[in-house]
């Protein structure tokens, strides 16, 4: 037999997918994929329903249905004070994985090179690869994550096409500031590139941080993609649901690449989806909110086992630093090895930080833990670390003294 494509043989399962049947195989508390452990709002679960029954299940339009494009265009007015055409501005994708690949798709040509910014989103770079785009990564640095400037300065040239980055961030909660958005806008403009922002996490942001979309920086409308998920702000994940807004010159190729990805996204949970976004402001705060207080709680757990937790300004996820408790454990291995060891002992999932980086030299000791969850789930998962590592570690004191 011919070899198969050979960018996707040497890709793995995602570490999601890998993670989580880890867990169910452990009985496992699964902290590890970022989905929340309770429904989304009722009043958007009930129009899908209803959506369903009154007649309107067959194709909708290629560019998503009119109620969703005009509440995208709503919603982009009311938070960010951004201007959309509903109906030349705004494509509806099956998620925001989907709205990625479209977005990437209508502007990369084969050997044009894209800027990345490590640790990223596992399908940015297999689907930039798979389009013959060459990747050209910059790294974030732990623990505080700033943009460095000269790097970021120095991945641009004359075949930047353009940029995809996420803020607010995945895994690392940092929120971009207005100045490194200013100096990413300056960059974007020189080298008359493009931008693909993943802004998925848009409305869980905390203690204060805003999400500020690159798109509505001065020169930034007319070279932005700004995608946006209803799995994260309606804490629906399983719907996959995407929007983009866009300036109508890109938006023809973007609802191409849609044509020819997926064509539409279910109708019912598009109208669904136009309910939330106009949902009330106190909705949206009270997400941030609920999962400020989570965050919070799994945070100061984390802490008083003996973890270093890094900040989280935004999404879902902590990422913490296991090395203070690699001696107390007697634990030498890497973030793979812990996350596979607190899966089977303590019972508690995270995902490895590595499998947000391309390369082998990546830092090795981080575990990334989702507080999307119920505080029951999350004060289980505390007690089980805690007897873990206190059963850990006393073997290891017992080992010592014997
Ligand atoms: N981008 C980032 C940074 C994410 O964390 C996720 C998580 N699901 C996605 C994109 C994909 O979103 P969706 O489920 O809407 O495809
Ligand atoms: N975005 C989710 C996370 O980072 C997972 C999405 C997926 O499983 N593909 O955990």
């Amino acid at each position: 037999m011919q070899p198969q494509n050979s960018l996707l043989s040497a890709t793995g399962t995602t570490i999601f997918t890998v993670m989580s049947a880890l867990a169910v195989q452990h009985g496992a508390i699964n902290l590890g994929q970022g989905f929340p452990d309770y429904d989304g709002p009722e009043d958007v679960i009930d129009a899908a329903a209803a959506a369903l029954r009154d007649g309107r299940n067959q194709y909708p339009p290629l560019t998503g249905v009119p109620e969703l494009r005009q509440a995208v265009a709503a919603h982009n007015r009311r938070f960010y004070g951004l201007e959309a055409d509903p109906n030349a501005e705004v494509i509806v994708t099956s998620g925001a994985t989907e709205a990625i690949t479209a977005c990437l798709m209508a502007v990369l040509n084969p050997g044009d090179e894209c800027v990345l910014i490590e640790p990223l989103y596992d399908t940015y770079l297999p689907v930039v690869k798979l389009l013959g785009a060459i990747p050209r990564l910059v790294r974030l640095s732990p623990p505080d994550w700033a943009l460095p400037r000269a790097d970021l300065a120095a991945a641009f040239g004359p075949k930047t096409k353009a940029i995809l980055f996420n803020t607010p961030m995945n895994p690392t909660g940092k929120v971009f500031t207005g100045a490194e958005l200013a100096f990413l806008a300056d960059l974007i403009a020189k080298h008359d590139c493009y931008a693909i922002c993943d802004e998925v996490y848009e409305h869980l942001t905390f203690d204060g941080w805003t999400h500020i979309p690159l798109m509505t920086l001065p020169g930034m409308r007319e070279r932005c993609m700004r995608i946006g998920s209803a799995g994260k702000t309606f804490s629906l994940t399983g719907w996959k649901v995407g929007y983009i807004t866009c300036d109508r010159s890109l938006a023809p190729n973007v609802a191409k690449a849609h044509q020819n990805l997926t064509f539409t996204t279910p109708p019912n949970l598009q109208r669904g989806v136009a309910v939330g976004l106009m949902k009330d402001d106190a909705y949206f705060a009270g997400l941030s909110t609920s999962l400020q207080a989570r965050r919070d709680r799994l945070a100061k757990g984390l802490a008083e086992i003996g973890f270093g937790v890094l900040e989280t300004r935004g999404s879902y996820f902590i990422t913490t630093d296991f090395r203070p408790l690699m001696a107390p454990l007697g634990f030498n291995g890497d973030d793979v090895a812990f996350c596979r060891a607190i899966t089977e002992e303590a019972k508690v999932t995270a995902i490895p930080v590595t499998a947000f980086y391309a390369s082998q030299d990546a830092p090795g000791h981080y575990a990334r833990f989702a507080f999307c969850k119920g505080e029951a789930v999350l004060d289980e998962a505390l007690a089980r670390l805690r007897a873990w590592v206190a059963s850990r570690a006393g073997r290891q004191l017992t080992a010592a003294a014997g």
